[in-house]
């Protein structure tokens, strides 16, 4: 898909009248590509991890979030692709609207890719693996596609640590501080 057509789906679930999301535009964050993953109290709470691949946000639905243990494979269920400015988005999406619910910047930062061919190509062919620069995670990560859909793993490097769990020991926004429910809230 070329051009606009690319958040076509993105735009065609959302009324901006009524979500306070971006209906943004096809576009290049920086000179380095960024990475977000937003918690998101939706009907069933997961977290959106998406990656900054040809000027918008490829997205992928992660149910238990990222694992910093490189032996647990966590579950990446792709969603329609979202514009770069979502990034920034935290706040309420009201109910009845397409995705209703809390949605908190749980790490934000860059990344570069690990590949010596092109991330979208890698990307088209179901297997990525890209070095995170983010407030709480960083190292490399894969993601590969498989039989029963695609799969978010943690890389062995220095940065792997079985002994983590960053989702559940560190609930704050890594843009405001506040906690989920303080973004609920609106505080
Ligand atoms: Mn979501």
């Amino acid at each position: 898909m070329k051009g606009e057509e690319r958040l076509r789906a993105y735009r065609g679930k959302r009324d901006f009248g009524r979500t306070p999301e971006p209906s943004g535009g096809l576009k290049q964050h920086s000179k380095k590509p960024i990475f977000v993953i937003q918690k998101h109290a939706a009907s069933t709470l997961h977290y959106d991890f998406r990656l900054e691949i040809g000027r918008v946000l490829k997205s992928w639905a992660v149910p238990k979030g990222p694992s910093t243990d490189p032996g647990v494979k966590r579950l990446a269920v792709p969603t329609e692709d979202h514009p770069t400015e979502y990034a920034y988005f935290e706040g309420v999406i009201p109910a009845g609207q397409y995705g209703a619910g809390t949605v908190q910047v749980w790490d934000i930062g860059t990344y570069r890719n690990l590949k010596e061919i092109p991330l979208e190509r890698a990307f088209e062919e179901g297997h990525i693996t890209f070095w995170l620069e983010g407030k709480k995670l960083r190292g490399g990560y894969a993601l590969m596609r498989t039989g029963r859909g695609w799969l978010l793993v943690k890389m062995n490097d220095d940065y792997a640590d079985a002994d983590r769990d960053p989702v559940s020991a560190q609930p704050e926004s890594a843009l405001t501080g506040r906690t989920i429910e303080e973004v609920a809230a609106g505080r």
